[in-house]
This record gives structure tokens, sequence and C-alpha cells, in this order.
């Protein structure tokens, strides 16, 4: 079991807080990933979790125990380092066999433990040698392993991967995926890479300034973001934000004098100043015998990205530059003018504070 509550934790540093009144529970065999921009705050929550940081307010339980007061090594909790921390003297068979040493577990034991992670990791023939020998993911991996030999309630980590290039990162996120599915442990994974938190999260918690913008499964914060920052911060590129105003009872959405929309707004507000929001993906070239609901906007090509597979498309719309992500059958150039849509089912509204 490994379930993980935190109640009104916070965390200044002199008078900045860089972590505010954060309410979150975490249930147990969860992979749940803190995502947010640096310096929002991740690993100050993590290090609080882990016991390395006192915080300043709120309590923290795990598994229905108050462990706020408990020191790191009684926690329970295994961390692994974004540095991986391993002991440069010592062999990986030593290095793994370290925390069941601490725990005063006996030699055979021992052994039998190290043997069974490094036999799931795929790291046996590694065993004997120092960890300036090894690369950069071999030294990931038995990071990796030296938290699972200890067997504990929960495994967090800070940017595992960041020192890994791109193929090993790749590789690296499908193997925690796996090893997550078989252990069935509860994951605290901290991160700035959206791509790590939408394929490796069973839920995202996005962190602004100290705080939680929202929590849930990928899907939902992706597909339904609840705010600006949420909707700014996920997606490659991310989505396009454009100021615009609700036009009082007709429910009508106009985009700097542009675009006109349907019925995109629920019921009689009056006039309101919102965001328009609209993913790369959701934006199509629009038909002129298209009549659905929906948002359009002439633009004209700026930049054309070609990704292999796909390609970006960079338009100028105004005073706002927005992305367009199609398939390569689209032939557009530099220079060209036309109209942009995207159907109402795609449009996100948010209110403009
Ligand atoms: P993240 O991991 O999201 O990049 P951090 O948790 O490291 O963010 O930092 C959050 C904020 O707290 C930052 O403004 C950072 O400068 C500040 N901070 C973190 N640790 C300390 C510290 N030991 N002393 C002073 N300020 C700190
Ligand atoms: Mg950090």
């Amino acid at each position: 079991m490994g379930t993980i509550q935190l109640s009104g934790i916070g965390r200044s540093f002199k008078s900045t807080a860089a972590v505010r009144d954060i309410d979150l529970t975490i249930a147990d065999g969860e992979f749940v990933v803190l995502l947010g921009p640096s310096g929002c705050g991740k690993t100050t929550l993590l290090r609080m979790i882990a016991g390395l940081l006192e915080p300043t307010t709120g309590r923290i339980l795990l598994d229905g125990a108050d462990i706020t007061e408990l020191p790191s090594k009684k926690r329970d909790l295994a961390m692994v380092f974004q540095s991986y921390a391993l002991y440069p003297h010592l062999s990986v068979r030593k290095n793994l066999a370290f925390p069941l040493k601490v725990q005063r577990l006996g030699k055979e034991e021992i052994q039998r433990r190290v043997q069974d992670v490094a036999d799931s990791l795929e790291i046996g023939h590694l065993l004997d040698r120092k960890p300036k020998e090894l690369s950069g993911g071999q030294r990931q991996r038995v990071a990796v392993g030296r938290a699972l030999v200890r067997n504990p309630k929960a495994f967090l980590m800070d940017e595992p991967l960041s020192n890994l290039d791109a193929k090993l990162r790749t590789q690296t996120r499908h193997e925690l995926t796996a090893l997550h599915r078989s252990l069935n442990a509860t994951f605290v994974y901290v991160t700035h890479d959206q791509v790590e938190a939408m394929t490796m999260a069973t839920k995202i918690v996005v962190l602004n300034a100290g705080a939680i913008e929202q929590y849930g499964t990928p899907e939902e914060v992706y597909d339904r973001p609840e705010s600006v920052f949420v909707a700014g911060f996920l997606g490659s590129p991310a989505m396009n934000l454009l100021d615009a105003q609700v036009i009082g009872r007709e429910g009508i959405v106009s985009l700097s004098g542009k675009g006109l929309a349907g019925d995109l707004w629920p019921g009689d507000t009056g006039d309101l100043d919102v965001v328009v929001g609209v993913r790369p993906e959701h934006l199509e070239i629009a038909a002129l015998s298209d009549k659905r609901d929906g948002i359009l906007l002439d633009g004209t090509v700026e930049i054309v990205e070609n990704l292999g597979g796909e390609q970006i498309l960079t338009f100028a719309t105004g005073p706002s530059r927005i992305h367009m992500r199609t398939s390569r059958d689209v032939h557009l150039s530099v220079g060209e003018q036309l109209t942009l849509r995207a159907a109402a089912e795609h449009v996100h509204l948010f209110e403009r504070a």
C-alpha cells in the first residue's frame, strides 16, 4: 500500500512561498506526475514528501499515518535523484545492497534481492562494475534498482531522465511505465516535460507558482484544461490562445472583430472578455460551403515546418501568431492567405481575468 495524502502543505524560504497550501491525495498504485515550469515548486513538494525538507504548514499522511515529523529514512519511501547519487567507489552490487545493509538484512537475503532486482532491470552483467564504467542509461537503471531493492511503499523521482539523450529517454520512459505496471506501486514523478507527463502518468498535477492548477488524468488535463495556464502549458506547439469578446445575449464570440462564431457560449452572460483556445491539430482550412458552428480565422502563412510525417504551419492572424498541425498532404506556401476553421466542439473558452 502507498496512499499519500497532503493537507494544507506549504513551504516558504525566507519570505518567498515556494509551495502554497496544497491539498492532494495520491491513491495507492497511481503514477502521479508533478508537472510545471521551472521554479513552480515541484522539487520542494517532492522533498517534503520524502522527508528531506520540513513543511512550513500542513500534514503528510502515508497510508493514513501522519509522517510529517518522521525522518526521511523511516518513511518507507524511495527517492531516485536526477544526479543518480550512486556511491562512486562502490560496485553496482554494493550500491544496490547498501540500502539493505542499512536495514540490517541477512547476507543471503541481500544477495537474493540484489539479484532479483538486477534481473528485472537487466543489469545482472554490470554488478561488478563501478558507476564510472557505466553509460548514463545504465547508471540511471542502477539508481532505480537501488530504490527498487528496498521494496518501498512509493517511489519518488525528480526528473530522472533529464540527463539522458533523446533516444534513451524514450526507451527509459517505456521501461518506467512497464516497471510501474509490474510493481503496481505508487510513483510520484517530477518533470517539466509534458511528453513524459502525458505518456507515463495515470494522473497529472499541473503546478503553477506553488499551487495546483489542475489535477486529473492526462486526457482530462489535455482535453479539458480548466485554465489558460494549463491550456498553454500542454501540447507542442501549445494551444493557440486568442483574446476575444462574448457579445451579450447572442452567445456570439468575436475574435478581435474578425472571425465570428456561432453558438459557443452557454446562455446569457452579458458582454464578457474571454480567451479562445484551439489546439493546432483542430484547425483546418475552411470550406465556403461549411456552415457548421465554429470559429473562423483569416491568416497568412508565415512559416512551414516539415516534421517528416506531418507539418506545423504558423499563420499571422491580426497581431497574433497561430499554429496548425496537419498532414503533409496539405500543400501551402509562405505568403498564402486563407481562412482557417475550428469546429465548435474543439473550441475552448476561458474567462479572462
Ligand atoms: P522546481 O523544482 O519546480 O523547478 P523548486 O521547488 O526547486 O522548483 O523551487 C521553487 C521555488 O523555491 C523557486 O523559486 C526556488 O528558487 C525556491 N527555492 C527552492 N529551494 C530553495 C532554497 N533551499 N532556498 C531558497 N529558495 C529555494
Ligand atoms: Mg526541480
